[in-house]
């Protein structure tokens, strides 16, 4: 999945793997080791700021709007779909 990146749809401030995130019961981690779920209460946090502190912008996204690349996955898969066609003798 190397494909995919993470980062701030506004600023494109990328993560660090640090435990940037505190939850409602105070507990502190990185949000997308998690995929936004809270590894202490279980609480999903389908919103992500954008951390100030570490350069970002301070903005809130929506959490899957951090991931980028999967259009360029599903754009590569089309593409082969394509080819397969133009692949196949006519008759
Ligand atoms: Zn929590
Ligand atoms: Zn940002």
């Amino acid at each position: 999945m190397s494909d995919i990146h993470i980062r701030c749809p506004k600023c494109k401030w990328e993560p660090d793997g640090k435990p940037h995130w505190s939850c409602s019961c105070g507990h502190q981690w990185d949000t997308f080791s998690t995929a936004g779920r809270c590894p202490q209460c279980g609480k999903i946090w389908k919103d992500t700021q954008c951390i100030v502190t570490a350069g970002g912008c301070n903005a809130w996204s929506p959490h899957l709007d951090w991931y980028e690349g999967l259009d360029e996955i599903i754009a590569k898969l089309k593409q082969e779909i394509e080819e397969g066609w133009l692949a196949e003798v006519p008759r």
